[in-house]
């Protein structure tokens, strides 16, 4: 059965003004999954007027009625966690047991979190020079935002500022991805069953170049939060030119292994940050950059580690990697493949796609090694299940490579040594640096985000940090002798 969703306007679930819809579909299968609207600038219009509404509601509620609405959309993501992992896995393609219901589950923790820390959003009280005037450095929400979010993590990402927002008291028009954009809708469920205002949360639905670029670009939208790739980054902050932006973009995630590294444990780490989502995560382990003298063993561990990947229907509880969410991900994984052999990469394990186990989309966990540093796979995104191994002659080479593509994300280092691995990470232009852990370690709190100067991004998300961003700091002085 075909399901059919609404867009969420001002409290009220309606069709989009055009009446036109679009579909999102089964990666593992092709089959249709819901009919969704296709929102236009008509409905970016108003839904921003009914954001407008709602801010200004929100202005006024206080600090424990939106941490009690945080709460209890994590309650109610906890009570709904079977039926949303479920829609995640089958849109999105992740292994159900595997890594979608932890995705529901953390982003339940993550509207916890925000009730938590927006109850220690303190202010400050900066000294003025007359004895008599006091100031008062006060933290008020920016007021509309605009979120738009990737396919990736279709739960978590857009929780990481929907979250903060409504713990903030910020209204939001949010875009989602048109492929997983059934199980944003459930979301938005959880979200508006915790009772929140009407206009708290607006959700349209249709292509990002149209509602996304719209949404951004409206004048009656204060603030942007957006997590997807440079290019669309890029756009959108000439779009939003003069608005406060969180970007969350692009990365490829290098690791760098020194030969006094604990090799057995930097392969599993390195597998884990390779195949977790089937390597479409921002952080993921895309670039190994690893001293000659041990490339050869890790790329046994590795080859090993990858043979261990169950690659399978995201439904099954024994599988471990499901397809890629969409064609254009696959095709760009498949040449930066045959770029990669082209300029003599051997290929230890996989390699191709598995359409044999339903769908085109089925990519097996691949390893390459004695790959060429200027390859598209070293240089690019790739965002698909593979270890690229590339030799090199010293910690300072492969600094250097790992800094060329200009992203500057998430990376990680191997070494016993301490003083080896603090030198390179503190060299890296990396957000985040994991010393002997995988480069996709993160926690919902710790500050996450691409380093300044790189393409990967503009802001910090994670715990009280996004809390920050989504707020102004709103002076007032005033003479305690004039009352
Ligand atoms: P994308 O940029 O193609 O799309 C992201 C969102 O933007 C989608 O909702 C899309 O509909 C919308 N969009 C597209 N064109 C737009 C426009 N002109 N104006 C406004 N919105 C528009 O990215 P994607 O392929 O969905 O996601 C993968 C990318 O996201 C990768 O590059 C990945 O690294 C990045 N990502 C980054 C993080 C992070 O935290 N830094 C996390 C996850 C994913």
């Amino acid at each position: 059965m075909t399901l059919r969703d609404q867009l969420l306007i001002g409290g009220e679930w309606v069709d989009s003004a055009s009446g036109e819809v679009f579909t999102s579909t089964d990666p593992s299968t092709g089959e249709v999954i819901a009919e969704l609207q296709k929102g236009n600038v008509d409905d970016v219009d108003r839904a921003v007027a009914a954001a407008r509404e709602a801010a200004a509601v929100l202005r006024g509620t206080g600090v424990e009625q939106r941490a009690a609405w945080c709460e209890a959309v994590a309650g109610e993501l906890e009570r709904r966690v079977d039926e949303i992992a479920a829609v995640l896995s089958a849109e999105q393609g992740k292994p159900v047991g595997a890594e979608a219901r932890g995705e529901v589950l953390t982003a339940a923790k993550g509207f916890r979190d925000a009730a938590g820390h927006v109850r220690h959003l303190d202010g400050t009280i900066p000294f003025a020079e007359d004895p008599n005037v006091r100031v008062l450095s006060i933290r008020r929400p920016r007021g509309v935002y605009a979120v738009i979010t990737p396919w990736n993590f279709p739960v978590n990402i857009p929780t990481e500022y929907l979250a903060p927002a409504l713990a903030t008291g910020n209204a939001v028009v949010w875009v989602p991805a048109p492929t997983t954009s059934h199980v944003a809708v459930l979301l938005a469920e959880a979200i508006t069953a915790a009772g929140v205002p009407a206009g708290t949360l607006n959700l349209i639905t249709g292509p990002g170049a149209v509602v996304g670029d719209a949404a951004v670009a409206h004048p009656g939208v204060d603030a942007v939060g957006f997590t997807g790739s440079t290019v669309t980054g890029q756009s959108i902050a000439r779009r939003a030119a003069g608005k406060p932006l969180l970007l969350e973009l692009g990365g490829n995630g290098p690791t760098i292994v020194l030969d006094d590294a604990d090799l057995p444990k930097a392969a599993a780490a390195i597998a884990s940050g390779a195949y977790f989502n089937a390597g479409q995560t921002c952080a993921a382990t895309e670039v190994v950059l690893v001293e000659r003298s041990v490339h050869d063993e890790l790329a046994r561990l590795v080859t090993e580690e990858a043979r261990k990947v169950r690659l399978g229907r995201p439904d099954d509880a024994e599988t471990t990697m499901g397809p890629l969410n969409n064609e254009p991900t696959a095709a760009k994984t498949d040449s930066h493949i045959d770029d990669a052999r082209r300029r003599g990469a051997q290929v230890l394990e996989g390699g191709s796609r598995k359409p044999e186990l339903g769908s085109d989309l089925y990519y097996s966990a691949t390893v390459l090694s004695e790959v060429d540093p200027l390859a598209d796979i070293v240089t690019h995104e790739t965002f698909g299940p593979v270890v690229p191994l590339v030799p090199v002659d010293s910690a300072e080479d492969a600094v250097r490579i790992a800094q060329a593509p200009q992203f500057g994300l998430s990376s990680s280092v191997w070494s016993r040594s301490a003083s080896r691995a603090f030198a390179v990470a503190e060299q890296l232009r990396a957000g985040i640096v994991n010393i002997n852990e995988s480069s996709t370690y993160w926690e919902i709190h710790i500050p996450f985000g691409g380093g300044s100067g790189t393409m990967s991004g503009l802001g910090r998300l994670g715990g009280m940090h996004t809390l920050l961003e989504m707020t102004e700091i709103k002076t007032i002085t005033f003479d305690t002798r004039s009352f």
